[in-house]
């Protein structure tokens, strides 16, 4: 089966976890958590971290376990305000590597839309990618459920062995392998249901270029 798409996580993938937007956003959930929950901050960052484990996602926990208490776009908003142009600059490198990529590109986030345009814009990528799946295209159903990438396959309308997905946590490569995509891991360990590991996502654009080099050789015959 030929590839198609190279998928992409937005936070922590296409940018570093020492750009330090994501620690930003931990404390506005914990901050959220406390005025909404009526808890103090270490009972917060203790549900935060439990929510994680168990689910995934902060919201994924308290979409299974308090729904009835929060206002999901209230939370969205509140958590997702946090000054992104201050954290991340145009990475030229980054552009350079998505562009010479000669596969459908799109994001698949656990986040907004509103989020991942202000990020991508801040990276100054936003035009290189012909579609971003948020949160609300999935339904609320996040990533790592086997939902979300069942999801992902309807709206692109596309079988999973034409994809290649690119995220820096393996429990979110899992489901995505099950369902027949090559899974790239930014940053972490070789592990199950991960194809390939690479140091940073920079890497990913030669290893795409690996990937294809034999249909294109098979194509010369
Ligand atoms: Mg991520």
């Amino acid at each position: 089966m030929p590839l198609t798409y190279t998928v992409f996580d937005l936070d922590e993938t296409l940018y570093p976890t020492s750009a330090g937007l994501m620690q930003d956003v931990a404390r506005r959930i914990t901050r959220w958590l406390e005025h909404h929950l009526g808890m103090d901050p270490e009972e917060a960052s203790r549900l935060r971290e439990v929510y994680i484990h168990r689910y995934g996602t902060t919201l994924g926990g308290l979409l299974a376990e308090r729904a009835r208490e929060v206002d999901v776009e209230d939370y969205l908003a509140f958590v997702h305000d946090v000054p992104v142009e201050a954290y991340l600059r145009p990475d030229p490198a980054l552009r350079a590597m998505l562009t010479a990529i000669p596969l459908r590109r799109v994001v698949f986030t656990n986040s907004t839309a509103e989020h991942a345009a202000r990020v991508l814009n801040a990276l100054g990528i936003a035009d290189l990618f012909e579609r971003v799946v948020d949160i609300r295209a999935l339904n609320f159903i996040h990533k790592p459920r086997r939902e979300a990438y069942e999801r992902l396959l309807t709206l692109l309308d596309t079988p999973g062995p034409a994809c290649i997905l690119i995220d820096d946590r393996a429990v979110n490569l899992q489901p995505a392998k099950q369902l027949g995509m090559t899974t790239v891991l930014v940053n972490g360990q070789p592990q199950d249901g991960v194809d390939f590991v690479v140091s940073s996502v920079l890497e990913v654009g030669p290893l795409v270029h690996a990937l294809l080099k034999p249909f294109s050789t098979d194509e010369r015959g």
